[in-house]
């Protein structure tokens, strides 16, 4: 017998994870499915905005998260001149004011494991292969697992495979040359001086990209690039040399060791040009390049991408409808109407923004205006219109004559 559910949900990242959980939580029969068993790894900053927070805390998560892993309050920006400038996480009304930093191994499985508590089934080790849709509008699912392959039938089937592109490939949902971008990461011990804040490097690399030092524990940190054009060299050879040249990185660095390897993995960033839905499919999270083209940041997109699916699916199934282009219009209106303007204009604030004389100016000593500092931030963050990126008093900061302007060098 070919096991049956209402909804089968491919991958178990923050977008599956949160896709399930919302499902779950209207009675619908969901089953979770992996290819890896769980806990697992994902290469990651590990760095949540308070936008991911709200979504984490609609799950229940947010509280013990908080007491249990690193809570981030402040920013430090490195420019590539050397100047550094330090603020606060911008407040937003609704959104906590701080940031966390929770490893992936951590926060995956609390994931996938609140979606079970709500009432999803987990299976762990089950590659999704190949998909068929039959004639009733079900899908037949063929699924690898210890070795073997077998059958799992459902009305649907969301997609949140992250940057693995294989099964979007399978059914039709990948671009013909998908927007990728790189990031490497590696886990230090022993690390100095790394107190509640986040820091951003962006001497040192390649632009546009930028250095990240999250830490993980008051000795811990997860340090990072991520290089955010199509055109780059390779990414472990920037690590290495962010982290051998950045003086910095250096300091705080000197006496810690790495644990484990310099990993790294693609970014996918096409949000614009992917189809997010076909008959009996819906796709989410970064499986429809839902990352941040300004940050590269993804998880709190991936949440909120689940969220809205998991909706419009109770709403489907609820009126007893099929899977159809049309039923799942809304879907594909509502991910637009959140996301679309706002990469747009992150993409356009990458061009404009990433490049030497604009980003000493911005996090350097004559920057006086600190709330437009504050708003590029809210912005970066999600938090705040990305059109005020390119409001008057922001490009005046930028362009007004000073005395001691530091320039490119
Ligand atoms: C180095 C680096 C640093 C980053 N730093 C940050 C950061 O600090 N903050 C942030 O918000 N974002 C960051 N990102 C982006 C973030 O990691 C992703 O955008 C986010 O994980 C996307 O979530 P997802 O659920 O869509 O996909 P994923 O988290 O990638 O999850 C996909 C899941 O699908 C499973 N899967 C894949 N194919 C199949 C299949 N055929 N069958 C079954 N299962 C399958 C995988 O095993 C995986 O568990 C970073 C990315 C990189 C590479």
């Amino acid at each position: 017998m070919t096991e049956q559910h209402e909804v089968i949900v491919v991958g178990a990242g923050p977008a599956g994870s949160a896709t399930a959980y919302f499902l779950a939580i209207q009675g619908i029969d969901v089953l979770l499915v992996d290819k890896s068993d769980f806990p697992r790894d994902k290469t990651c900053g590990d760095g949540l905005t308070p936008r991911a927070l709200h979504i984490l805390d609609q799950m229940g998560l947010l509280d013990d998260l908080k007491a249990t892993t690193q809570v981030a309050e402040m920013l430090r920006f490195f420019a590539p001149n050397g100047n550094q400038v330090e603020t606060s996480v911008p407040t937003t009304r609704g959104l906590p004011a701080y940031g966390l930093v929770v490893p992936r191994l951590i926060l995956d499985v609390a994931m996938q494991q609140r979606a079970v508590q709500a009432g999803a089934k987990f299976q762990g080790q089950s590659a999704v292969v190949d998909f068929v849709q039959e004639v009733d509008g079900s899908v037949n699912l063929r699924v690898r697992h210890a070795g073997r392959v077998r059958e799992l039938r459902a009305r649907g089937m969301v997609i949140a495979t992250g940057a693995a592109m294989k099964l979007m490939q399978t059914v039709g949902l990948l671009p013909a040359r998908p927007s990728l971008m790189v990031a490497a990461r590696a886990y230090y011990e022993n690390v100095a001086d790394i107190d509640r804040q986040l820091e951003f490097y962006f001497g040192h690399i390649s632009l546009p990209g930028y250095g990240w030092m999250f830490p993980t524990s008051p000795t811990t940190a997860n340090v990072g690039m991520g290089y955010l054009g199509r055109v780059h060299p390779s990414p472990r050879v920037g690590f290495e040399r962010l982290v051998a040249n950045h003086p910095r990185l250096r300091q705080i660095l000197a006496g810690a060791d790495m644990i484990g390897p310099i990993r790294s993995y693609p970014l996918r960033v096409d949000f614009h040009r992917v189809p997010k839905v076909r008959p009996g499919v819906v796709a989410v999270g970064e499986a429809i390049g839902l990352v941040n083209p300004l940050t590269g940041e993804g998880i709190d997109y991936a949440l909120e991408s689940g969220q809205i699916a998991a909706e419009v699916i109770g709403e489907v199934l609820s009126s007893g409808l099929s899977w159809t282009p049309a039923t799942l219009r809304k879907y594909v209106r509502r991910v637009n109407g959140r996301f679309h303007k706002l990469f747009v204009l992150m993409t356009w604030a990458r061009r404009l923004y990433f490049n030497r004389p604009v980003l000493n100016r911005i996090y350097g000593r004559n920057f006086g205006n600190k709330g437009a500092l504050e708003t590029l931030i809210s912005v970066s963050f999600g938090n705040a219109s990305p059109a005020l990126a390119f409001s008057p008093r922001v490009i005046w900061e930028i362009i007004r004559p000073t005395r001691g302007f530091q320039g490119s060098r």
